[in-house]
């Protein structure tokens, strides 16, 4: 029989380059969105609204239109929606900042004044982490779950400590695990007794839209809704952007929550812009009104791609080690990430031992606060980047790492 040494340097001796780091669109995703850059001609400066895109008048929670738009996607109307610029991180930064500096509506002051803490969950989205603590929130970790995050440790963590000011999260198809958030955790999340007045739901919903098949699909939930009817309207912010929709460089981020805090945020946002780019707003808008189906024509032709992607990650993960007890992975019906877990504190080993053999992964630890993981497991996988055929032996190669790091870790401890 092959040993786990044997499969590891074949592979390595193929001089393999393969990227399954970031969490990236292919080129083919990005062609279905092409018509974006001709959408608009010389003539088309104006909305049916009679709106000039050229001058600065127009609001700075965005034209009409795009709030409508995205209003739907977030399942709120207009009113409820502002639509910024190219990313949905940049909104979040906006918020926490914000609240940082002078506190939200409800709040009796600055959050920087007393030394905020923020809850997330891991493993979790490294940017999410790195903008929280740049910005010298101190984070607090729950597990997600696959039914969302534990919301026994956040309805704890919440009700005992008043300088616990939020959540920060990815309700649907999560990143790095693909977990959605339940109805009925979601429900918990409106109604949670927390010690601080101002407790806030940051919910990132970056994939709120991205299923990948058309028969099983996880529900979205609306979070914005659900406070409001718990008697929390001002609880919650949704964000959420087109980066995995046309353009992850140029594309639009985008926020709900109730019409109070729009007013409060469109004021912040209105002290340091005359108001967001209206032609990139426009353009959106004419093109994904324009596409064969709209938006959800768009998703499905996304799938299309990105589909057979994931499942050549998981037939590969299941005919490589399936009931080898080595490692336990997700299997998302949507999102862009498959979390992956080895039984035995290897992860690291593993990424080192797939970077030699030309096969780049996610540097181990990343979907943890601080970059350290306290199990040494986790891997996060990201399949859309690269073509499918890659998919599949990139995958043999990470089964390949796991055998003989588990291998090597075992031989150390005997
Ligand atoms: N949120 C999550 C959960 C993500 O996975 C990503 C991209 N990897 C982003 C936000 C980035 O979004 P944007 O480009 O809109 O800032």
């Amino acid at each position: 029989m092959t040993s786990a040494r044997d499969t590891y340097e074949a592979f390595k001796a193929r001089g393999l380059k393969l990227n399954m780091q970031r969490g990236q669109p292919s080129d083919a995703d990005f062609d279905l969105s092409n018509g974006l850059l001709s959408i608009l001609t010389d003539r088309d400066y104006r909305t049916p609204g009679g709106l000039d895109l050229r001058n600065y008048p127009g609001g700075v929670a965005g034209i009409p239109e795009a709030r409508a738009l995205f209003g739907r996607y977030l399942d709120l109307p207009p009113a409820q929606v502002i639509v910024w610029n190219n990313a949905s991180l940049e909104l979040q930064g906006h918020v926490l900042t914000w609240a940082l500096l002078k506190g939200l509506p409800r709040s009796n002051g600055p959050w920087a004044a007393q030394r905020p803490k923020i809850i997330v969950t891991v493993p979790g989205y490294d940017r999410h982490f790195l903008l929280l603590e740049t910005l010298g929130f101190e984070l607090v970790t729950v597990p997600m779950q696959p039914d969302g995050p534990d919301l026994d440790a956040i309805e704890r963590i919440a009700a005992e400590d008043a300088s616990v000011k939020g959540v920060l999260f990815v309700p649907t198809y999560s990143n790095p695990g693909g977990e959605t958030l339940s109805p009925d955790k979601a429900a918990r999340l409106a109604r949670l007794e927390a010690a601080a007045p101002d407790f806030t739901i940051f919910a990132d919903d970056a994939y709120r839209v991205h299923h990948l098949f058309d028969d099983e699909r996880d529900t979205a939930v609306n979070l914005v809704a659900l406070c409001a009817a718990a008697g929390h309207p001002d609880r919650c912010f949704v964000f959420a952007s087109t980066s995995k929709i046309t353009f992850a460089g140029a594309g639009l981020g985008f926020l709900g929550s109730s019409e109070a805090n729009v007013k409060a945020l469109s004021a912040w946002l209105n002290a340091q812009s005359i108001g967001p780019n209206k032609i990139e707003q426009y353009r959106h808008v004419r093109f994904l009104e324009a596409y064969p189906g709209g938006l959800e024509g768009l998703m499905r032709d996304h799938a299309r791609l990105i589909a057979p992607k994931f499942q050549a990650v998981y037939d590969t993960l299941e005919r490589e080690l399936g009931g080898s007890g080595l490692a336990r992975w997700t299997t998302p019906r949507g999102g862009y990430f498959i979390s992956l877990d080895t039984t035995l504190p290897v992860a690291d080993r593993v990424v080192r031992l797939a970077e030699e053999a030309g096969v780049s992964l996610t540097p181990a630890g990343a979907t943890y606060p601080g970059g350290r993981d306290p199990n040494n497991s986790n891997i996060r996988i990201a399949p859309t980047r690269p073509p499918l055929e890659e998919v599949g032996v990139a995958m043999q190669v990470v089964a390949a790492c796991i055998r003989l790091a588990s291998e090597e870790y075992r031989a150390r401890q005997d």
